[in-house]
């Protein structure tokens, strides 16, 4: 029986990674934050960075990204991303030694440890861009942020995970009267942009209808979202179509600047 725990140390449009552990393997999911702030959150969790085992990487862009440089030269750790998402790192990260640098198929799984590793595509402006789910024989947990859409096959691959992180990245209504450039607001609400809130209600109804109980609502916007409304929002949803939140499900949102515990970490 080996228990998967999902800590995410960081998440919003600023900076993203999270930890995912058994008592043998601790994998690092995206490294969008400074190699400091990796090690402070990684202390308050009584790991130190010597015994991560590996990084993954869902896309190239910055907020997924920014440390895997200087992380994986300084603990020599191997990083796992798609071809797609390669060609990028390739040129901004250069001190990933050779040996470190381990390509994965966007839909192949893979193992870690004791750990099952299945990449899924997303629908994100990126190259090659992929959430996961991890698994051991007795837990599974996923990640899915950085997607415009939500497709079946996500839906089928993340099935059955206890714990999900799932994006929550904007407010319709706070988007569309913000600041932000038309092109980039467009691209936000594309296909291949973010979640809404909205978006992120349909889906955890999906989810919890397929047994997941504890949802981490993710990469929000600090521009054009507020954590309280994407909590509100999903759980009017869920409560609205007979789950009880609190009880039945488990609702959080994601910090963007400290680790987020949640109901069966603590
Ligand atoms: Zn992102
Ligand atoms: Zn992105």
């Amino acid at each position: 029986m080996s228990r998967l725990d999902l800590y995410v140390l960081r998440s919003s449009s600023k900076g993203n990674a999270s930890l995912i552990s058994t008592d043998s393997c601790k994998i690092l999911l995206d490294c969008g934050i400074s190699g400091k702030a990796l090690e402070e959150s990684l202390a308050l969790l009584n790991v130190s960075p010597l015994e991560l085992d590996a990084i993954l990487i869902t896309h190239e862009h910055t907020d997924h990204t920014k440390g895997v440089n200087t992380v994986s030269k300084k603990y020599n750790l191997p990083v796992f991303a798609t071809y797609g998402t390669w060609g990028h790192l390739k040129r901004t990260c250069p001190n990933i030694a050779s040996q470190n640098i381990h390509t994965i198929g966007e839909s192949e799984a893979f193992f870690l440890g004791d750990i099952t590793i299945t990449p899924f595509p997303l629908s994100h402006d990126a190259a090659q861009p992929v959430g996961y789910s991890f698994e051991t024989d007795s837990d599974k947990v996923s990640a899915i942020t950085d997607t415009g859409i939500i497709t079946d096959h996500i839906l089928n691959t993340v099935k059955g995970s206890r714990i999900i992180l799932l994006e929550s990245n904007y407010d319709l209504f706070m988007l569309e009267a913000g600041s932000y450039p038309y092109d980039l607001k467009r691209r936000i609400k594309s296909e291949i942009g973010h979640l809404s809130n909205d978006d992120a209600a349909l889906t955890t109804l999906d989810l919890a209808k397929l047994g997941t109980r504890e949802i981490i609502l993710g990469h929000i916007s600090p521009e054009n979202n507020y954590p309280d409304l994407a909590l509100k929002n999903t759980a009017l949803c869920l409560e609205g179509h007979g789950f009880a939140v609190g009880k039945d499900i488990f609702l959080y949102t994601a910090n963007k600047d400290s680790i987020t515990l949640i109901h069966s970490l603590t």
